[in-house]
């Protein structure tokens, strides 16, 4: 078992495979976003004998996200690979959900149907004021290509002022007849610089009280490391969540460790880079040692993290979310 200084058991790993994304969503990246040479990336065998590893120690799920993930050349074979390690018992994906829609059946083929979409508006315009792309169609062509496909649907909704707020309850209204989980996001300074941050006006009870104004929510209970506070509305077939991402109230159990597409480790997605498994895996050093001790130093919680993080900005898309 992994634990960490703080007794807390860490039993998942967000791996990103790709920092590469084909859209340039504002809250994420600048449109002049540098990406690293393919040669930096893990391999795949170097991912596979990663979460081999890891799966040793007690992880059982794994996410994997990016960049887009479905940029990485061979991903399904990819997971294929990860769906056959011993130890590891549910796969997830995150995804903007450009080239996602031709992959559906491979994915539900290997029994992989979580699957969190990325989505931050349901207006073709705003979407490509958002993500400075034209892809809106082939979004919601994946969005409804995986319920057709009885996959389970997360929309991850990213909380930007002024941007989408006016759009709240009608992310809600999708899951009266859709049995899709909404969750609206507190935007996170991991923009890349792409464009100034300076604190968040719609926290996760701000998006809760405007939701109130048009629905009654009843309190859902919440998986033991969920990092989403979920409501369900009546007569609704989906549910609604709200993740306090800037609040940072779920620190207490957080069970994740977080590997970035060139082998990068976070133990809290606010803290520094503490190991690089891709440097040890290519220099022969074993894996366990270096990321249980990264463990024993692990921040109590993202405040304290952050003040351990001294360096510019970041681009979620290299932190992978
Ligand atoms: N490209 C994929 C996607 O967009 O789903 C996977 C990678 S993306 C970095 C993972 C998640 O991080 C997405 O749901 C995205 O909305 C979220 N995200 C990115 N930047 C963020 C920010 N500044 N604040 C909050 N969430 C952010
Ligand atoms: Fe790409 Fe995802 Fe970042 Fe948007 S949030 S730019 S889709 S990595």
């Amino acid at each position: 078992m992994l634990t960490d200084a703080h007794h807390r058991i860490i039993d998942y790993v967000r791996l990103s495979v790709t920092d590469r994304c084909n859209l340039r969503c504002t809250y994420c990246m600048p449109e002049n976003m540098r990406f690293v040479k393919s040669s930096a990336l893990l391999t795949d065998a170097e991912i596979i004998t990663l979460l081999e590893t890891l799966a040793s120690a007690g992880i059982s799920k794994v996410r994997i996200t990016g960049g887009e993930p479905f940029l990485r050349p061979g991903l399904i074979p990819l997971l294929a690979k990860i769906n056959a390690i011993s130890g590891i018992r549910q796969i997830a994906i995150t995804t903007n959900g450009v080239l996602t829609h031709h992959h559906i059946p491979d994915l539900k083929a290997l029994g992989i149907t979580h699957v969190n979409l990325s989505l931050d508006t349901l207006q073709p315009a705003r979407f490509q004021q958002i993500t400075r792309r034209d892809q809106f169609a082939a979004v919601m062509q994946t969005l409804d290509n995986l319920l057709a496909h009885q996959m389970q649907v997360k929309i991850n909704v990213v909380v930007m002022d002024q941007v989408n707020t006016d759009e709240l309850v009608h992310f809600a209204a999708l899951t009266r007849e859709q049995p899709v989980s909404v969750r609206f996001i507190e935007e996170m300074p991991f923009n890349g610089q792409g464009h100034a941050f300076s604190g968040i006006n719609w926290n996760y009870e701000a998006i809760l009280d405007t939701l109130r104004e048009k629905y009654t929510l009843h309190k859902l209970p919440d998986a033991p490391h969920s990092t989403a506070l979920n409501y369900s509305i009546p007569g609704h077939a989906g549910n609604i969540g709200v993740i306090p991402a800037y609040s940072r109230t779920f620190c207490g159990t957080c069970n994740r460790l977080r590997i970035s597409a060139t082998g990068s480790v976070k133990t809290c997605l606010y803290g520094p880079d503490v190991l690089n498994v891709k440097d040890l895996m290519r220099s022969g050093e074993p894996l366990l040692p270096a990321i249980q001790q990264a463990l024993h130093h692990r921040a109590a919680n993202g405040f304290e993290a952050e003040q351990l993080h001294t360096s510019a900005p970041e681009s979620m898309s290299v932190i992978g979310g």
